[in-house]
């Protein structure tokens, strides 16, 4: 069964997610409508407010990424937060399919002692910060000389390089001003990443891994006792490239003459080491870890030893992964923290799923995986919504009011909502900033939201972080 009018969607998330699954859809052969929301003014979620400034290659994704946006056939609607700007009841009685595509942006809780002691931080907290998030604080706290970073996933490895990192190494990328300036008054010498498990089952990748021994001036120490491995390690080395390579350079890593060690700054790798508490005071803030030593099972799981070591930091950043928000109006599982869903059906509190609601990205499937998982997992969303469309399910009946209303309805309650031509604006002034920097690079971000909108509407900026 085809329709005999233009279906309209609506994306919620101008992230590769939404922006992938906008792509697909336009190029269905479908008579479609779309608009893509998106509670910021500039879109593409995490590549522009979670890759690092210092990953080049991987922000160029946006290049692609913009090239969607800039066809026509997509539309960007910027600074609409959906929950509080519109409601998704609103959105489904304006449109025929609502696609859910906000990803994730929090910190998934550590419960340990000692965690809400201050000098205790979220990774995505200080990600937000550092790639100049609109939303955050515009200042962090950069005290501490030792640093303890939990976790050893990509985004542990982001943050341990980032605090790491002399500021000057990184006047090449697009970090912010009050960035650069908040890593300047830095006194860090010692990062320590603390992972429970062995070089077998670390989740970081090997090009993470090498480029952390590359930092100029910032030697990367692996220790030699924290090598174990049992047959599931065996297993896992034979049958993974990925993990082949990782446990091969973190031996070259731990096989180097101490000699050669001679930067300024380290980053520490522990393994085997569980975080059982942060020691420190209410007045104080932190001052130490403590970790119980692991010992690896047989199958690569490992137990606590009963042995435990302190080790003195005076700040420390939970990096365990990420957790997504639940969006007001629509069901939310928050053991896995995503909407839940039948490969991107919504379903409802019964279990039935919901029609016309959809996810994709990392609210679909929770908060792992690579940019171009997001592409894959938009096409079996959208093969669904193609598959409700021939089943005569979606776009049946009176066209809905569509971009037009929704937009007269933004406007009339106040909401400064942009465009794609906003974001133009905004990318010409932020490449401008850059060209004319002390230190000329491609672009030089914009933080304050306020700005950005003003400069995404044709106004005066005022204070641009
Ligand atoms: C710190 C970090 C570093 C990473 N580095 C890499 C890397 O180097 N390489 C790589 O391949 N992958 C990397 N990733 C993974 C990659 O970012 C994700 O796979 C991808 O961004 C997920 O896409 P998404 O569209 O589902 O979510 P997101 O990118 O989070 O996009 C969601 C969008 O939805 C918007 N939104 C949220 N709520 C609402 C609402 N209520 N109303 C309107 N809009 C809303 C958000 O503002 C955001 O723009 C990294 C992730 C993190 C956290």
């Amino acid at each position: 069964m085809s329709i005999s009018r233009p279906l309209h969607v609506a994306l919620v998330g101008a992230g590769p997610a939404g922006t992938y699954a906008a792509d697909i859809l336009a190029g269905s052969g479908l008579d479609v409508r779309i608009d893509l929301l998106e509670r910021l003014p500039a879109p593409f979620g995490l590549v522009r407010y979670g890759v690092a400034p210092d990953h080049p290659r991987i922000k160029g994704i946006i290049r692609a990424l913009e090239k969607v946006l800039a066809r026509g056939d997509v539309r960007l609607l910027g600074n609409v937060h959906v929950g509080e700007d519109v409601s998704v009841e609103r959105l489904t009685e304006l449109y025929d399919v609502v696609i859910m595509s906000t990803g994730a942006d929090a910190d998934i809780p550590l419960p340990i002692p000692g965690v809400d002691l201050p000098g205790v931080h979220g990774a995505a907290d200080f990600v937000s910060w550092y790639d100049g998030h609109p939303d955050v604080p515009r200042t962090w706290p950069l005290k501490a000389r030792e640093i303890a970073v939990l976790g050893v996933g990509n985004v542990a490895l982001d943050v341990a390089r980032i605090l790491a990192k002399h500021p000057k190494d990184l006047l090449s990328t697009e970090v912010p001003a009050n960035v650069v300036a908040g890593l300047e008054g830095s006194p860090v010498t010692d990062v320590h990443i603390f992972g429970r498990r062995g070089p077998a089952q670390v989740k970081f990748t090997p090009l993470e891994l090498r480029e952390l021994a590359k930092v100029p001036d910032v030697d990367l120490v692996v220790y030699e006792d924290d090598f174990q491995f049992d047959e599931g390690s065996e297993e896992a080395i034979r049958s993974s490239n990925q993990v082949k390579q990782v446990v091969g350079t973190l031996t070259d890593l731990a096989m180097r003459d101490p000699e050669e060690l001679t930067a300024s700054r380290r980053i520490h790798l522990h393994l085997f080491h569980s975080p059982a508490e942060i020691l420190g005071t209410q007045e104080d803030g932190v001052q130490a870890i403590r970790t119980e030593r692991t010992e690896l099972q047989g199958d690569g799981t490992v137990r606590g030893t009963g042995e435990y070591v302190d080790t003195p930091v005076q700040a420390v950043y939970r990096a365990v992964g990420y957790y997504s928000a639940p969006v007001d109006g629509l069901p939310f599982d928050f053991t896995g923290g995503v909407i839940p869903n039948t490969e991107g059906r919504i379903l409802g509190d019964d279990g039935e799923y919901l029609p016309g609601l959809f996810a994709t990205g990392w609210i679909k499937r929770g908060p792992v995986g690579l940019i171009g998982s997001t592409k894959s997992d938009a096409q079996q969303t959208i093969s669904h919504v193609l598959a409700d469309v021939e089943a005569g399910l979606l776009g049946q009946g009176e066209e809905p009011g569509g971009r037009e209303a929704l937009t007269a309805e933004l406007t009339a309650a106040g909401v400064p909502w942009t465009n794609w031509e906003g974001w133009e604006t905004l990318d010409a002034f932020e490449r401008d900033l850059g060209a004319k920097d002390e230190f000329p690079r491609e672009r030089v971000k914009v933080v304050s939201r306020e700005a950005m909108t003003a400069i995404s509407t044709g106004q005066e900026p005022g204070a641009l972080h």
